[in-house]
């Protein structure tokens, strides 16, 4: 039996045309796309069209496209490819909520010489600017703020905020791997200088990522190598997987907007039902601003791994925290700079949705958690504790 699968911001499944893209790359035509022949210029020729696909869904141009191993990678490039162009600054500004491929780098720099500034989030999940414009100096040498969170779906005004980071002249990062195919994105109309992509978020194969970099960018390969990507990427190409990408980046420009309509119908529909039927369920982050596939429910005084396992027994995949930081009983950072209280952030599911699924499947959910919860607080001694506090308070 197939799962429900509602952890499409910890990874996709491949899209069928996109496997059925690459595989003639792993057996018939695996020449090396760096080659004379044409043998491996054939792998090259989709290399280039893939390369115009991935350009076609952020409004960029090809030349400004570099095929990497992950969004990790494309992420870590961006700081260093922006220190290294500007030795001189030490200053750097990043948010409380990114996603840990930005975030450790960003808290090892600051061990390492480099003055760090976190921008932090309110309850809501929203960028603080003020705090953001006060600190942004003439020594800032790159700015980093994700498009859109992982955990909660919040979006950042990032094209805003690109303008202002320009005027003061550092460089502008985004980390766009969870806004990719789920808002509209079109580099000819911003000032953003580095954006990083990653495939597997996206319906294409895990380990293939794309950092993007405006023409013009001042610019340090991180992987010091072959002449491949015009020397800012050393290493034979994925050929397979830059395909994929292609392939999955033509899908999610063709139809993204429609595909977003019904994504955002069934997770809209099930947040609704399970707020109404569960008490003390609360959404975490700002509901007007968010991605249309995700949503992260507090369940308030009982365990998220304790209802993830229940679901699991129901085959039903969803996530607490963020996939990078379960396996820990730390409350996710997210959360934390959120402020969400102990009690709820402990209880936090996020639900993340795509084109794959069906009422069906969220009608089952809807009809599955209600009662997981339920028994979940009946074992929880703060529940008791909580419910009978009331009780006092009302009588
Ligand atoms: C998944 C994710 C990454 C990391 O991408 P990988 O390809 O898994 O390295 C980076 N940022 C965000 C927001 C993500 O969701």
């Amino acid at each position: 039996m197939n799962p429900i699968y509602l952890d499409n911001n910890a990874t996709t499944r491949v899209a069928p045309e996109v496997v059925d893209e690459m595989l003639p790359y792993f057996s018939k035509f695996y020449g090396n796309p760096s080659s004379m022949y044409n043998f491996g210029g054939n792998a090259g020729m989709k290399i280039k069209q893939a390369r115009a696909k991935v350009a076609e869904l952020i409004g960029a141009l090809p030349e400004e496209i570099v095929f990497t191993a992950c969004g990790t990678e494309s992420d870590n490039t961006a700081l260093w490819a922006a220190l290294r162009a500007n030795p001189l600054k030490r200053h750097i500004i990043t948010s409380a909520v990114e996603h840990p491929a930005v975030k450790n780098p960003a808290e090892y720099l600051s061990r390492n010489g480099y003055h760090i500034t976190f921008v932090p989030v309110d309850h809501l999940g929203r960028l603080d600017l003020d705090f953001f414009h006060q600190h942004l100096s003439d020594d800032t040498a790159i700015v980093s703020f994700m498009w859109a969170n992982n955990e909660t779906g919040v979006i950042f005004p990032v094209e805003q905020i690109a303008e202002k980071v320009k005027s003061k002249g550092a460089v502008f990062h985004t980390d766009a791997v969870q806004a990719a195919g789920k808002l509209h994105i079109n580099m000819a109309e911003n000032g953003i200088d580095m954006l990083s992509l990653s495939g597997h978020k996206l319906h294409a194969p895990k380990g293939v990522g794309v950092l993007y970099v405006r023409k013009g960018t001042k610019f340090a390969p991180f992987m010091m190598g072959g002449h491949q990507e015009a020397g800012r990427r050393g290493g034979t190409e994925n050929v397979a997987s830059i395909i994929g990408i292609g392939k999955a980046a033509e899908l999610a420009a063709e139809k993204m907007e429609e595909e977003n309509t019904k994504i955002k119908a069934l997770r809209d529909r099930l947040e609704f039902e399970l707020i109404r039927r569960i008490p003390n369920a609360i959404i975490n982050g700002d509901c007007q601003n968010r991605l249309p596939n995700t949503t992260s429910i507090a369940f308030e005084y009982v365990e998220g791994e304790a209802i993830l396992l229940m679901l699991d027994e129901h085959n039903i995949c969803a996530s607490s925290g963020s996939a990078c930081t379960s396996g820990s009983l730390e409350p996710s950072h997210v959360l934390r700079a959120m402020d969400v209280p102990f009690t709820a952030a402990h209880g936090s599911i996020r639900f993340s949705l795509s084109r794959y699924n069906t009422a069906e499947e969220i009608d089952f959910v809807i009809e599955k958690l209600p009662p997981v919860i339920e028994r979940l607080r009946r074992m929880s001694p703060f529940w008791g504790q909580k419910t009978a506090c009331q009780t006092t308070a009302i009588k």
